[in-house]
Order: C-alpha cells, then structure tokens, then sequence
C-alpha cells in the first residue's frame, strides 16, 4: 500500500518545529528516522496530514557528558550511538541492546528519540532507558521539563508528550563502574522485534548481588521495571533458587500479546527464561 497524502515541513529550529505542531495540532506527527512512522503510514494505521521533519532542527544530535550522566540528542541515530566510544565504555548495555535492533538499513536512519518516543512495546530502548533511570527532555508550547522513563510509558503508542510537545534528548546516568549487565533478546529472526527481552544491570560484592535493576521489553502493552524480580536477588549468590524467583516474580507481571511471535504463555515463559539468561551473564561480567 501507498501512504495517504500529507504536507512535508522540515523547521530549522525547535521553537518553530513546536509552533507547527501546536498550530497544525493532531494532524501533524514530528518525523525523525521514519522507520516506525512511514511503515505505519503505508499501512494507512496513521495518516498524520502533516510530517514535521525534525532533520533541519539544529542541537538535536549529538552525545555529551554532563557531570555522571551522558546525555544523547533526540536525532542521534542508533548507528552513532554503536559509533561512541563513550557510550561502549560507559553504558555498554546500549551498545548491546543496539546491535540488536533491527539490521544496518534500519540503524543509519533510526534515531534513539523515535525510538523511545513511539511508544510501541517491541521498541528495545525504552526498558534500558527505565534500568538504567534514564530521564527525557522534552519541550514544547510551555517550556521545557525533565520526566523519569518510567512515568513516560502510559499504554501501546500512549506516552506523556503533551500535544506540541517534542523529545530532545535523553539522559543516563552511568552506572558504578565494574557493573554488570545484559540485554538478552530472544526473536524469531535476524531484525525482527523481541518475542521477549530482559535487560539487567547489577553490581556484584563479597559474590551476592548488591544492587540490581530488571527492564522487560515486549512483554506488556508498555515497557516494564520488574522491581520485585530484582529484590528477589539482591543479597544473594545467584543460585538457582533465586534466579528461578527472579523469572517467577519478573512472569507475575508479565502480560504479553498473543501474536505471530506465540501465545501468551509461551512469550512469558521464554520472558522469565530471558530474565535468568540475563542475570547470569550479567554477573558474569561485573567485575
Ligand atoms: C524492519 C524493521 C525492524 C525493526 N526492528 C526493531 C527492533 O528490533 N527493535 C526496535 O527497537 N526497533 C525496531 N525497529 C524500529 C526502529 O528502531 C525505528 O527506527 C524506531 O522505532 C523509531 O525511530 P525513528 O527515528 O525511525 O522514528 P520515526 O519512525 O520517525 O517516529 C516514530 C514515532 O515517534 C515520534 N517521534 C519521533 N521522534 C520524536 C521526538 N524527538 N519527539 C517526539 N516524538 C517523536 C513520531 O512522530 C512517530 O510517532 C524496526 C524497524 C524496521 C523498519
């Protein structure tokens, strides 16, 4: 299918970018990599009559460090986030979880705002993005404000923007160095969308779990911090016990779609299967 017609627009800086969209109101969707949006638009399943290109935008691109946390453009494109240094040094579980979406094609044109921003369950970053206590700039018609990843996820493709309102960027504090982590995705295919995904990020001392955050991916109509999973671990070895707790409290959450990708009780088996693999690996790595 082809896409219903629609006017392009392509704003030099932000306050017009917001203007346009104030003005044209729910008739316009801001348009970044496009690789979420134009699918959805052949498919007719969004017919915005206006496209806000946010490619002219200056001081949406880019990675910084601001004190402890690394702070990344709105239009930084997966494909420069696997490009920093900074960021395979400092925050490698988005390296990981990175090469994990999609392919190449997809990754030169896909940016990290369009991907937290969607609001699509299968998008990888926004579970990282709440384990790792990430926090979203967004600005809009009254001025700009900080918001935790874990208040933005409202429902499927419901988020907290306020109409008018558009993503800049996206800011990680760096976890305690000699941390641990994982990003394990199970899908059916090279590039395609997690069947099921847990993210982990922990610290290790004396061999227990010190501290421990789980993300889960897919697996609900929004992202999910499965924080009763993670208490399940904290002062332990990481036995079988315990990770087997772990995958049952993570699962008690879970309330996954029965698709093309299985039934909902397979999606949260291989969900809490997802959780142990993560976690073992995670504290393989924490040094
Ligand atoms: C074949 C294929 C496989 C894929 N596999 C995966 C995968 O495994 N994992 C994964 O996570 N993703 C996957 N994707 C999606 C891809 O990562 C998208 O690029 C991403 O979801 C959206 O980013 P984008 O820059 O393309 O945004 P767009 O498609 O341009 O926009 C997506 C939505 O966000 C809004 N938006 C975009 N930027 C902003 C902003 N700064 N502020 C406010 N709203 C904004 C748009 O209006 C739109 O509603 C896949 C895509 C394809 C085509």
């Amino acid at each position: 299918m082809i896409p219903g017609s629609f006017s392009y627009h392509r704003p030099a800086t932000l306050a017009e970018a917001v203007n346009l969209l104030v003005d044209l109101g729910d008739e316009a969707r801001p348009l970044a990599g496009g690789h979420s949006l134009v699918p959805m638009m052949k498919l007719r399943l969004a017919t915005p009559g206006h496209l806000i290109d946010l490619h002219g935008v200056t001081g949406l691109k880019g990675i910084r460090r601001e004190g402890n946390a690394i702070v990344i453009g709105a239009m930084t494109t997966q494909h420069e986030l696997l490009g920093s240094e900074d960021i395979a040094r400092s925050l490698p579980i988005l390296h990981e979880a990175a090469l994990l979406i999609a392919d190449p094609q997809v990754r030169y044109r896909g940016t990290i705002g369009g991907n937290v921003a969607n609001g699509d369950p299968g998008n990888d970053m926004p579970a990282l993005m709440m384990t790792l206590g990430a926090s979203y700039k967004l600005e809009g018609p009254s001025g700009a404000r900080e918001l935790a990843a874990l208040d933005f996820y409202q429902g499927a493709y419901f988020t907290a923007l306020e109409p008018g309102e558009i993503l800049t960027s996206v800011s990680v504090p760096v976890p305690a160095a000699g941390h641990g982590y994982a990003y394990e995705k199970l899908k059916r295919k090279v590039g395609d969308y997690a069947t099921a995904a847990a993210a982990v990020v922990l610290t290790m001392a004396g061999g227990k779990v010190a501290t421990c955050e789980i993300g889960l991916t897919n697996l609900h109509e929004t992202p999910l911090l499965a924080s009763d999973a993670a208490k399940a671990v904290i002062g332990t070895s990481l036995d079988a016990a315990a990770l087997k707790q772990a995958a049952e409290a993570a699962k008690a959450i879970m309330s996954p779609a029965g698709d093309a990708r299985g039934p909902v009780e397979y999606r949260k088996h291989v969900g809490g299967i997802m959780v142990m693999r993560a976690l073992q690996r995670a504290a393989e790595r924490a040094g």
